[in-house]
């Protein structure tokens, strides 16, 4: 008991924030920090506290409710992921907006992990970044449209929202398709190691590609993983698989060139396309029949040998889109292969 007692008081005599900076209203106007925008020119609002923990940092520096924080080492607050390093690190400094509206800019030398008590009110607080493909098979074009009324019922908003942003995906493993990063974005992932991510490739191929995403400038997306992955960046792949485009040969293609990526590459997982009844039939899109779905768990078994011949892993995991409901699915059960990958499309 007294050695914990005694580990308490050194960490604390350790860990304490050193000083509230005089720097506040002097040198840098409130209108001034409120414009701020990242490094790539979006504003930003700064993160609402919504609670501090008690005895933390934030609490010994009175920081409350309701204040607002608007810069972690003179950048703009873009995220969560800029706390989560704040936590990490041993010094930074923080702009708060107090509840009252005065600026504060708190210099913090603490222990490294410990964090600072701060919890906010969402993770992304210069909003969420948007996707810019046209897939032919986009799950949000196959919701029901929002009814208009009082009374109208809807499935939530948030399932409309075409999202394409590597933070999501380095947070919760959403898929992001690497057609709109700008090099300010691959600059702070390789930065700050934000990895693994999940990409969905859909196909090697640069023209199936752009079937697949619909868009005209997908870039390479081998040259784009390749820097990725020489830059410590790990990634889980994935392959929406649409019938008659990136099926057959382009799949053998896929899957061979992202073996090549292996252990940068660390799986890719097959997904046969899910549609519903609101699918727009202009888009001649179709499922993948069971007798389909069996030939291409053949089609893959020999990439699958090869992989665990060569790296001692299955590699590939073939799943089973959950846009199908289980009930009503009838094609073959595909089996997960490995180990710590995402299961779900995107
Ligand atoms: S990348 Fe995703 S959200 Fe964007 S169009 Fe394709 S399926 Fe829809």
């Amino acid at each position: 008991m007294k050695k914990y007692k005694n580990q308490v008081e050194e960490n604390e005599a350790h860990r304490i924030a050193r000083n509230e900076s005089e720097r506040t209203a002097g040198t840098r106007s409130l209108a001034g920090v409120l414009e701020a925008r990242d490094q790539v020119g979006r504003p930003t609002r700064g993160a609402d506290v919504a609670e501090v923990e008690r005895g933390s940092i934030a609490d010994e520096l009175g920081i409350a409710p309701g204040a607002k924080l608007i810069q972690i080492n003179d950048r703009p607050l873009r995220d969560a992921i800029q706390l989560k390093m704040a936590d990490a690190s041993e010094r930074i400094s923080l702009t708060v907006i107090q509840p009252d509206g005065q600026p504060r800019i708190f210099d913090i030398e603490k222990d490294a992990f410990e964090p600072l008590g701060l919890n906010v009110d969402a993770e992304l607080f210069d909003g969420v970044t948007r996707c810019t493909n046209k897939c032919p098979f986009c799950f949000v074009d196959q919701l029901p449209k929002r009814a208009k009324g009082p009374n109208a019922r809807n499935l939530r908003r948030t399932l409309y929202v075409r999202d394409d942003d590597y933070r999501l995906s380095f947070l919760h493993g959403h898929y992001i398709t690497l057609t709109n990063l700008k090099e300010e974005d691959y600059a702070r992932i390789i930065e700050e190691k934000l990895s693994p991510l999940c990409v969905s490739v859909q196909a090697t191929d640069p023209a199936t590609r752009i079937i697949m995403l619909g868009k005209a400038t997908v870039g390479d997306i081998m040259e784009r993983l390749q820097y990725l992955i020489a830059n410590g960046i790990q990634i889980n792949a994935q392959i929406v698989l649409c019938p008659g485009i990136n099926d057959g040969a382009q799949l053998d293609r896929s899957v061979s060139d992202l073996m090549t990526l292996w252990p940068g590459v660390e799986s890719v997982a097959v997904v046969p396309v899910g549609l519903t009844k609101f699918m727009p039939s202009e888009r001649g899109m179709k499922t993948v029949r069971p007798d389909e779905a069996r030939h291409i768990l053949q089609q893959l078994k020999p990439h699958q040998k090869r992989a665990c011949k060569s790296s001692g892993v299955s590699f590939m995991l073939r799943t089973r889109c959950i846009c199908w409901p289980a009930k009503r699915c009838h094609a073959p059960r595909f089996t997960t292969a490995i180990r710590n990958t995402p299961t779900e499309s995107a």
